[in-house]
């Protein structure tokens, strides 16, 4: 079977990480979520003091991306990779809501994009890849045979988010939510570098009303098609 590039992309908490790892299970693939490693950055950023409520210190972090090493380790266990930095997981800690709040102004500096891309793009080099972001259809792999593109309405996308994350223990309200999500959607639809776009050739996806079963089916229908050609 020829192996191909599956670029996922699409807005905030439209269920992209969920949908893809199920995806790269059924078909074998490798399973990368690049949100994964902004956050990974902005963690990073926090951790150091470089961006805080009022604050970016936006060139020191850009100094300092030498010192970032960004891997993942595929956990048998959970059945796909976490995301370590400098050699420590933190596959947890990167999903917090302040994390969440400080992602967007940090994807949005191009060095740090640069750097991520170049890492994503050696990863998808032997393809048999599933990627998920907001500009893998678009910068990343241009070329992915396959480009699907996910969205719902914001308050489907906060709900879900919202459920989730009180079942990891975070104590939040629904309405930060829904405003973490708009002003993500914001920020990365609007940067110069690399905006949140819809690849011309993208699959286009509302799974407002949609099951994971019925996305999972409609996508594995497309890899069909296209592997089959
Ligand atoms: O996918 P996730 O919601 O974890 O992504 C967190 C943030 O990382 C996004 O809101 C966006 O700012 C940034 N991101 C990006 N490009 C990607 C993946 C994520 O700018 N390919």
């Amino acid at each position: 079977m020829e192996n191909i590039v599956i670029a996922i992309d699409g807005f905030s908490s439209t269920g992209k990480s969920t949908i893809a790892k199920q995806l790269a299970a059924k078909l074998n693939y490798v399973y990368v979520d690049t949100g994964a490693m902004y956050r990974a950055v902005t963690y990073f950023a926090l951790q150091n003091q470089l961006i805080g409520e009022g604050f970016f210190k936006s060139e020191e972090l850009v100094d300092r991306l030498k010192e970032i090493n960004i891997t993942f380790k595929f956990n048998k266990k959970l059945g796909f990779a976490e995301v370590y930095l400098n050699g420590k997981n933190i596959e947890d800690a990167i999903r917090t809501l302040e994390v969440s709040k400080y992602v967007s102004p940090v994807a949005a500096i191009s060095e740090v994009r640069s750097k991520l891309v170049e890492q994503q793009q050696l990863m998808g080099k032997g393809k048999g890849i599933v990627m998920d972001g907001r500009d893998i259809g678009t910068v990343v792999f241009p070329d992915a045979e396959l480009k699907i593109f996910m969205t719902a309405s914001a308050e489907t996308r906060a709900t879900r988010r919202y459920k989730e994350l009180l079942e990891r223990g975070h104590n939040l309200s629904y309405e930060d939510v829904l405003e973490n999500v708009t002003t993500r959607d914001r920020i990365d639809s609007t940067r110069e570098d690399s905006p949140l776009v819809i690849a011309k050739d993208a699959i286009e996806i509302d799974n407002s009303n949609l099951g994971i079963d019925e996305q999972l089916t409609t996508i594995m229908n497309l890899v069909k098609q296209i592997i089959q050609k």
